[in-house]
């Protein structure tokens, strides 16, 4: 048996083994940034970067591949830290590029508000020199299965592709808006009337006068008050929700975060309620608005959701979400014009409730909306479909993730959020052991971090996982001291 020795090293070795293909499911902007920084930083160790993405272009993914421009980003330019390391890369680029001169509306007294397009257009940018060089490959499919080959993963792509890859991963984003189960049993004629506001062509056919409900109050709901507006639609809207609750305005007068929810201490829902409550007293008797409160509350919000223990976080979603959202969530000034102006002219108006059922009268849709004073019905020419991505169960929102689900290699979260995974983004099998050539990254990654929809977050997510990933990946280089054989080994 041969003994290793540390001392009077012998022999020095070294091993090399071939660098590494790193696969990424989705190329929206999770997927693009987490390409773009594997290639800048991971170079010596990284062979190739493959994005399966049937979308044209990668970086826009669903939130900014619109050609729509009406639809603005909900955070100022100066806070969409896009590019780890380059904070105000995204603002430099408005400017340099032109794009303030084309669309002199993205300027408001509350920060630069730019076009979501412009920002997909900022991010192809920033991905043009790896696709021309060929450090990333981009494959314009959808992927249908993902299988484990030995120590790799195949990647099988809807048309065939089929690609072999020491670390996948899964940036697939957000799912299918969620559908009230009175859009379940539709007729034909009725069904053609509904849309998803999120998919392609959603407005079209839309006339002038339509009267139209939206349901849903959220941020996709603005969204698509803005669309109307910019196609001159005149008539009436209402728009539906459960809770009533309208995303808030941001504040102007440039102030930063305030408040402190760092620590373990607070660690139960009714506690982060009371201090934000306290916090936000203190910062209005000093001239703040509460908008800097929740600045700052996001700033701390994934370390306070790893303290919370699961049933305060369970009773954080089930109480507090949508008080948080609303909050958190800021509509952009452009959209909130759009809402003071319907509102005041009564074009457009709220509902509270829950919509039971669609049907047919004549040329009118007929809905019907249970609340908190009984039933209501409501007339209406279409209804589009606001309601945001579904999370629940998400390994079952496509057939290459349930099949990994069926075979123990990732798992829905228990609290509706996306897939189980660490703080380091690997994915969780069934028994729950971390897979460290599987991560997770983007918004599906939330059931480890709480907060993590926005671009700065995503950001900050990607950039350690990517550093994670190159370590892992690293060539071993390492000079091996083999040692002399120990003569009274036996
Ligand atoms: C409408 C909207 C507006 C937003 N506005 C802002 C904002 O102003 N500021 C901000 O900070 N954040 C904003 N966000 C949040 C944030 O930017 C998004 O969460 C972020 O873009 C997420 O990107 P993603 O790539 O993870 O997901 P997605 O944008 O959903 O992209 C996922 C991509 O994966 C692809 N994909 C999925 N499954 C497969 C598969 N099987 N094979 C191949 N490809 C697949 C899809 O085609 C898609 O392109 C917004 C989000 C939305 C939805």
């Amino acid at each position: 048996m041969l003994k290793i020795r540390t001392s009077s090293p012998r022999l020095q070795a070294r091993t090399e083994r071939p660098p590494s293909r790193i696969a990424i499911i989705g190329g929206g902007f999770t997927g693009a940034l987490l390409a773009k920084l594997l290639v800048d930083r991971g170079l010596r160790d990284i062979e190739e970067v493959w994005v399966f993405e049937a979308r044209e272009h990668l970086g826009c993914g669903l939130a900014y591949d619109g050609r729509d421009a009406d639809v603005r980003l909900n955070v100022a330019a100066h806070r969409m830290r896009a590019i780890p390391g380059a904070p105000t890369a995204f603002l430099d680029w408005l400017h340099t590029s032109g794009t303030l001169t084309v669309d002199p509306q993205a300027v408001t007294p509350e920060g630069v508000f730019a076009r979501r397009r412009d920002f997909g257009r900022f991010m192809q940018k920033q991905l043009a020199p790896h696709l021309d060089s060929g450090a990333i490959r981009h494959v314009r499919e959808t992927v249908r299965a993902l299988d484990r080959e030995k120590d790799q993963w195949r990647i099988t792509g809807a048309n065939g592709a089929s690609v072999l890859a020491d670390v996948v991963i899964l940036a697939t984003g957000h799912p299918p808006a969620s559908r009230p189960s009175a859009f379940d049993r539709l007729d034909p004629l009725t069904a053609a009337r509904v849309t998803d506001v999120q998919t392609p062509h959603a407005l079209s056919g839309i006339s002038q006068t339509d009267s139209i409900l939206i349901v849903g109050c959220g941020l996709t709901a603005l969204d698509a008050l803005s669309q109307l507006k910019g196609l001159g639609h005149a008539g009436k809207v209402t728009l539906l929700s459960r809770s009533g609750l309208l995303p808030r305005p941001h504040a102007g007068g440039g102030f930063s975060a305030f408040g402190d929810f760092r620590g373990p201490d607070l660690n139960s829902a009714l506690k982060l309620l009371v201090k934000v409550r306290a916090t936000i007293s203190e910062a209005e008797a000093n001239g703040i608005p509460w908008q800097s409160v929740f600045d700052a509350l996001r700033l701390h919000a994934q370390e306070l959701w790893q303290h919370l223990p699961v049933l305060e976080r369970q009773k954080f979603l089930r109480r507090l979400r949508r008080w948080y959202d609303v909050h958190r969530y800021r509509m952009p000034p452009q959209a909130a014009a759009v809402l003071e102006t319907g509102l005041e002219t009564g074009r457009i108006t709220l509902e509270q409730g829950d919509l039971t059922s669609i049907g047919r009268d004549g040329s009118d849709l007929v809905v019907k909306i249970r609340n908190s004073t009984g039933h209501s019905e409501l007339r209406c020419s279409r209804i589009l479909l606001a309601t945001g991505p579904d999370f629940r169960d998400y390994a079952a929102h496509q057939r290459f993730l349930l099949a990994m689900h069926q075979k123990g290699l990732i798992q829905s979260d228990p609290h509706g959020l996306g897939l189980t995974c660490d703080t380091a983004g690997r994915a969780l099998t069934v028994a729950g052991t971390p897979n460290s050539s599987l991560f997770v990254a983007g918004p599906p990654a939330r059931p480890a971090f709480g907060e993590l929809t926005g671009v700065p977050e995503i950001a900050n997510q990607a950039a350690t996982m990517v550093d994670r990933i190159i370590r892992s990946c690293a060539r071993d280089t390492r000079t091996i001291l083999i040692s002399q054989t120990d003569p009274t080994a036996d």
